[in-house]
């Protein structure tokens, strides 16, 4: 089994595709090679001072995995769980953005903005955030699969599959194997 599966990576914008209007934001990890921009896409996204973010990420490349999955497991639809990073003390205000671990569910699919040759992972949590956390660290522990990507005719049928994800996952989760991984040490790891 390829799980679980640890991804990482600060949260970037995304094709703006309805998430928020169906009720289901979803957190973009940025491609791999996008780490490398560092300091031009912290300002982008608004991000904490240059300065800060140049120290972080040191220019050094931070593989958040995304694309080693590739041949891994198939494109759909995964449960796990999430935690986004406390930012960085320097930065004020500080956003009110919960740095709980909290279950998630995942669609990764190939992106079309790379001709489709590279997967992307979008990834809905499941807790009512108080602001946006876009720039912000982000982990992800990918724990199983639900389902393959479909192709909806309308809103409605997507919008009833998404409520039956959250669902399979929330009881998958649910299950006592799975409490060891939301207390997993990578969340709470410095590296
Ligand atoms: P985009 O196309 O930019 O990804 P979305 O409509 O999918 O736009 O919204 C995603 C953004 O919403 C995330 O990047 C994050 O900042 C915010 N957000 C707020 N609550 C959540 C949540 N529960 N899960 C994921 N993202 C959330
Ligand atoms: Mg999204």
């Amino acid at each position: 089994s390829p799980y679980p599966i640890r991804l990482r990576g600060r949260v970037c914008r995304g094709f703006g595709r309805g998430g928020k209007d169906l009720g289901c934001p979803t957190a973009n990890l940025p491609d791999d090679e996008d780490e490398d921009e560092g300091n031009s896409k912290d300002e982008r996204d608004g991000g904490s001072k240059t300065i800060t973010n140049g120290n972080r990420s040191g220019g050094r490349k931070k593989k958040t995995g995304v694309q080693a999955m590739k041949g891994k497991v198939d494109t759909g639809v995964f449960y796990g769980f999430a935690r986004v990073l406390p930012s960085d003390p320097s930065s004020s205000p500080q956003p009110k953005v919960s740095n709980d671990v909290h279950p998630m569910v995942m669609s990764l699919g190939l992106n079309p903005f790379y001709k489709n040759e590279r997967l992307s992972a979008e990834i809905h949590i499941m807790h009512e955030y108080e602001q946006d956390f876009y720039g912000m660290e982000m982990k992800v522990l990918v724990l199983g699969y639900i389902r393959p990507e479909l192709d909806y005719v309308s809103r409605e049928a997507l919008i009833e599959d998404i409520n039956t994800d959250k669902s399979v996952a929330l009881n998958s989760l649910a299950r006592p194997d799975y409490a060891v991984f939301e207390k997993d040490e990578f969340f709470y790891r410095d590296d």
